[in-house]
């Protein structure tokens, strides 16, 4: 009797042990989402985020961490990240910018940790931060120069990149920016979505600051980059995605799985053959949304 107490007791350590060794080999992905900003499903950081950690976490040695408000207050949430996804409110006002974050950001980037940004995120004042998003994202949404009209994209996919894997061509309409301002000769930057605006699009009526933008209108029938991969000399991985805008379109299935799959490849995860499973219900969708 007290021979099986015992050995029950150190079958016990065994399992919690284990337990321990594979948390602490479990890939740390972190997601920080903005504050609230837009209107009722629009810019639903919080929400958004919420359901991509859901999501990684079902995925077997994933550890998904998430940081809602913006800019962690304990940036040590960041220390053995492979990969940080930011979800928030850009420009002039981008907590990646804001006090000494690009030097944080930098020494982060010089480890080789990877960086997705989404939607807004994308977007930062040209000059230092858009000097270091070339950097580490490939590309940065120019004030002035990109644009932010509102249209359905008919997905034209790369399909020799792990980030489709499983992706079927979709048509979702999203307030998905184009003529992102990328680095000259678009060195080390793989295409993996593109779509064409129509030229209704171009003329900017739903952009903001609203179109139309000479350039943009002259560029008709051009097939614009609306997510893109680049690796990084240090070893980084990082992706860029315009859509987002609009919460229900993470109840896309292959628009989901896409950005899922992105951040499984900035942090030198595989991606599996048929791209991440995933399950969002409308429930979940609806779920986390900020309060108006
Ligand atoms: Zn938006």
């Amino acid at each position: 009797m007290r021979l099986r107490c015992v050995l029950a007791a150190f079958t016990a350590l065994v399992a919690i042990s284990t337990t321990n060794v594979v948390a602490a080999d479990k890939a740390r992905i972190v997601l920080v989402a903005g504050r609230p900003s837009h209107g009722p499903g629009d810019h639903e950081f919080n929400a958004g985020c919420k359901l991509l950690t859901k999501c990684l976490g079902s995925m077997p040695g994933i550890e998904p961490v998430f940081v809602p408000g913006g800019w962690p207050r304990d940036e040590s949430v960041f220390e053995g990240a492979r990969t940080i996804v930011f979800f928030m409110d850009g420009g002039g006002g981008h907590p990646m910018i804001q006090k000494d974050h690009l030097e944080k950001l930098q020494k982060l980037m010089d480890k080789g940790t990877g960086l997705v940004c989404l939607h807004y995120a994308v977007e930062v004042p040209k000059g230092k931060p858009g000097d270091r998003f070339l950097e580490w994202l490939g590309g940065f949404y120019e004030s002035g120069f990109s644009t932010n009209p509102h249209w359905v994209a008919h997905a034209n996919l790369n399909a020799d990149h792990p980030i489709t894997r499983g992706v079927q061509p979709f048509s979702i309409r999203d307030e998905w920016y184009f003529n992102i301002r990328f680095r000259p000769e678009m060195k080390g930057v793989t295409p993996i979505l593109k779509a064409k605006p129509d030229d209704e699009t171009r003329k900017g009526v739903s952009a903001s600051p609203r179109g139309p933008y000479k350039h943009i209108v002259e560029a008709s029938g051009r097939e614009e980059l609306l997510a893109w991969a680049v690796e990084r000399p240090d070893g980084g991985r990082g992706f860029g995605f315009t859509g987002a805008h609009t919460h229900k379109n993470w109840g896309d299935p292959n628009f989901r799985r896409l950005v899922l799959n992105a951040i499984l490849w900035t942090a030198k995860l595989e991606v599996p053959s048929g791209g991440a499973e995933s399950a969002v219900t409308p429930d979940e969708l609806k779920a986390n949304l900020d309060p108006k």
